[in-house]
């Protein structure tokens, strides 16, 4: 009774575990499918599969060639270590830790018996020697990277100076036609690894660089807008000020600039409170948005205030789109049943007029609509 209860918690544990582990394989691998790991993760779950995949076929080139079973544990072992370090990269989440036993396996134990059985220096086994390199130097990071690298080319030397003083070191190749066999074999193989990395390299990069490109656009947006209304905010309004001044002082013509400002404005947020007061500063942006062009350059250029360029025109030209917009503005249904109003300072540029003294032009003619009862649009 007791041993059945203690049979039935142990499987319940197991199963426990086996649940763990398939899910994140699972989850794993839908990151891999949804490119969510980083690079060097990826790089290194495609070193370890190509690794499995060559012992794999190192053992059954031994059995092929009749090769006896004194190679056999160096192929098993190495399965072991990858399997190993996949599973415990997988369900821990230390991936790095577990690189360095698989793809460190690989090129330090598992390439140099290939290197050994399989024809040496012009063996199938140098270009794959290069492909770890690559390996190395995409997975890894600082020293570690530096380091590997380091003892790859030192150990690649001498495995050449080796071969060049004790020929028969290697097992030979019975004859040509199996040395070009297996080297097609080694040499595809070692193509296609290497363009799968570059592949993966390339689209990270791109991507990578897709995202930057969308990020400083999204960037250069938020940094140009008002959140509230949508529409070009002060920073940007006054950038455009700027830009079109010195297009009309080079080019000699007109340019006007008009500032808007909501009548009794605190009133409406007192009496019908604050959010309220947004949604006719809204409101005002959208019948903004409609009523003017591609050619006017507008937008937020404060709290209740909006301002309007008109290139190429004069206040006098720019007037009765001003009167229309204040018109459209009275006369919008307002939920509160009554019509709100704006009043407006115009200023037309003169050559050589400073920045502040263009806005301050216009900012006087504000100021008079507002002396001479609101609900107007001053303009000379
Ligand atoms: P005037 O006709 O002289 O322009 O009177 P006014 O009440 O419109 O002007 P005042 O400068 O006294 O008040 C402006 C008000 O605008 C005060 C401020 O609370 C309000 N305001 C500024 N920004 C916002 C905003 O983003 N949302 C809301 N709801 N109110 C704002
Ligand atoms: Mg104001
Ligand atoms: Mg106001």
């Amino acid at each position: 009774m007791q041993n059945d209860l203690e049979k039935i918690e142990k499987n319940k544990k197991s199963a426990i575990v086996q649940t763990r582990v398939i899910s994140s394989f699972k989850s794993t691998l839908q990151q891999v499918y949804n490119k969510e790991l980083p690079l060097d993760h990826i790089i290194f779950l495609y070193a370890a599969a190509a690794g499995f995949l060559m012992s794999l076929f190192g053992i059954g080139y031994n059995i092929w060639r009749g090769l006896g079973v004194f190679m056999l544990p160096v192929f098993v072992v190495y399965l072991v270590l990858n399997f190993a370090g996949v599973m415990y990269s997988v369900v821990t989440k230390h991936w790095y830790r577990a690189a360095l036993f698989v793809v460190g396996g690989s090129v330090f134990f598992l390439i140099p018996f290939l290197w050994f059985t399989i024809g040496g220096v012009t063996g199938s086994t140098a270009p794959v020697m290069l492909t770890g390199g690559l390996c190395i130097a995409l997975v890894f990071k600082g020293r570690v990277r530096t380091g590997m690298l380091t003892a790859q080319a030192i150990m690649l030397v001498a495995f050449i100076a080796l071969e060049y003083h004790i020929p028969d070191i290697f097992i030979p190749y019975s004859d040509r036609t199996e040395q070009y066999a297996d080297l097609a074999f080694g040499m595809t193989m070692s193509l296609v690894v290497n363009s799968v990395l570059a592949y993966t390299v390339m689209e990270e990069y791109a991507r990578v660089r897709d995202e930057k490109t969308h990020l400083a656009r999204r960037l250069e947006h938020l940094s140009q807008t008002d959140a509230l209304t949508g529409l070009y905010n002060r920073r940007f309004l006054s950038a455009s000020i700027d830009e079109e001044m010195r297009w009309a002082y080079e080019t000699g013509s007109q340019l006007t600039l008009c500032i808007l400002d909501i009548d009794h404005f605190k009133n409406i947020n007192d009496t019908y409170g604050h959010e309220y007061g947004d949604e006719v500063l809204i409101n005002i942006a959208k019948i903004m948005k409609a009523g003017l062009t591609e050619e006017e350059i507008f937008g937020r250029y404060g709290g209740e205030e909006f301002v309007v360029l008109f290139p190429g025109k004069t206040p006098a030209e720019a007037l009765p789109t001003v009167q229309t917009l204040c018109d459209q503005v009275q006369t919008y249904t307002w939920s509160h049943g009554k019509p709100v109003t704006l009043s407006g300072g115009l200023s037309g540029y003169i050559k050589g007029i400073s920045y502040s003294d263009f806005l301050e032009a216009a900012d006087k003619n504000l100021y008079r609509a507002k002396r001479e009862g609101r609900n107007r649009v001053i303009y000379r």
